[in-house]
């Protein structure tokens, strides 16, 4: 009997969990350990944000996913890979496997920022997000760090809350060194930076935050902008967990990967979604579109490892399609360089965002 040991319930691995169901796979024992009990799915994190749904509406029960794919589920968090003795180390105990995949996602903070860690609650991992929100929405002035989908997305959201409950004298910037929704085109930028305008939000472009000290965030261009919380949506940063491990990484700290999801030292470790770094697109975006595409991929290649059969390559598109929620059901639309926004955008990406989450709920 093998022991295949799944770390992380990220979208890449709930999608393994749907072809188990179905396939289940013979003299193979599958373990799922997470670090909470539910999976909280950020393409609804915007809408939650905003009241449009509920917690239950937004996350997907971990256990029951797992007991009904004939898998055992763990809560734990991973504090240790011993990649030598093949254990995994979590609060609640020690595992061996015989083949390991990680699929743990990355996390919202920056260490480059100095006081950043100390100031604010992250958004991820994602199971720490949901008390957070309620304090954003009460909060009097919330600074946003980050010019990038997400970073626009949540402010948004968060202002449209705030509209609807009262609150549309609370302060809110946002802190951004590039230009808005950079490499996504010109007229999503203009766009999102129009609506940011009406929204009353204080836009501070151009500046890089530099340190954060009491209530005050002070830019690499020395001005100082208070805040009564902060949230870092600055970009995906690595798990430290990885590099603890002594597993290869990449210079950002990402598990390195081949074509085949497979750890380039280490090849009975597979690994998925946002935590990883593959050797062959190196600059592939993180989002949850490329974690969960690699389902079908890491599937066939953990049960043909076992088998000794020939691994498949993640062929990762050139362009995916992006739909930000921009408040009071609308949405903006993204793919390569082109962009649409109104109401049916929004209707679309809920449409999507349900379809998802419902095969697992
Ligand atoms: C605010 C926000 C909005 C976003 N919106 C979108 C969007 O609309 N569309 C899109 O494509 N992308 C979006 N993204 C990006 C998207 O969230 C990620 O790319 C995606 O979640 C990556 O999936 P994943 O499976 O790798 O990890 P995750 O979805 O983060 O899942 C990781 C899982 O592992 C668990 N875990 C974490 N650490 C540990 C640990 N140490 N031990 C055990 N378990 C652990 C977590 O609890 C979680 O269940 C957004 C990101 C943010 C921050």
């Amino acid at each position: 009997m093998k022991t295949i040991v799944l770390v992380g319930g990220g979208h890449t691995h709930l999608s393994l969990l749907k072809r188990l169901k179905t396939n289940p796979v013979p003299d193979t024992k599958w373990i799922l350990i997470s670090a909470d009990n539910y999976h909280y799915y950020s393409g609804m994190f915007s809408g939650f944000i905003e009241g449009l749904y509920t917690i239950d509406e937004i996350r997907i029960d971990l256990k029951q996913a797992a007991v009904k794919a004939n898998c055992t589920f763990i809560k734990g968090s991973l504090e240790n890979i011993d990649p030598v003795n093949r254990t995994i180390h979590t609060e609640n105990g020690s595992f061996s496997y015989d083949v390991l995949s990680i699929n743990i996602g990355s996390h919202t903070s920056n260490p480059t920022i100095k006081g950043l860690k100390e100031a604010q609650a992250p958004l991820k991992p994602a199971h720490e997000f949901p008390d957070f929100i309620n304090t954003l929405r009460h909060s009097p002035h919330v600074a946003v760090i980050g010019g990038g989908a997400a970073a626009c997305e949540m402010i948004l959201s968060l202002k449209a809350w705030k509209n609807k409950h009262h609150r549309r004298y609370d302060k809110l910037s946002l802190i951004y060194a590039d230009e808005l929704l950079k490499g996504r085109g010109s007229s999503a930028g203009k766009k999102v930076e129009k609506l940011l305008e009406e929204g009353e939000i204080q836009l501070y472009s151009g500046e890089r935050a530099k340190s954060i000290e009491g209530n005050k965030i002070m830019t690499a261009n020395e001005i100082i902008i208070p805040f009564q919380h902060v949230i870092y949506l600055g970009g995906a940063q690595s798990p430290a967990v990885l590099k603890k491990s002594g597993l290869p990484v990449d210079e950002k700290g990402f598990l390195k990967v081949n074509g085949m999801l497979q750890c380039i030292d280490f090849p009975e470790i597979f690994a998925a979604g946002d935590c990883i770094g593959l050797t062959n697109a190196p600059e592939l975006e993180k989002n949850g579109v490329h974690a969960v595409r690699q389902g079908p991929v890491l599937w066939h290649n953990l049960t043909a490892y076992l088998s000794k059969k020939p691994l498949i390559d993640y062929k990762p598109q050139k362009r995916t399609l992006a739909i930000l929620s921009t408040g009071r059901r609308h949405g903006l639309l993204l793919y390569g360089n082109h962009s649409l926004y109104g109401r049916i955008m929004w209707q679309l990406k809920n449409h999507i965002d349900k379809n998802f989450i419902h095969t697992f709920q």
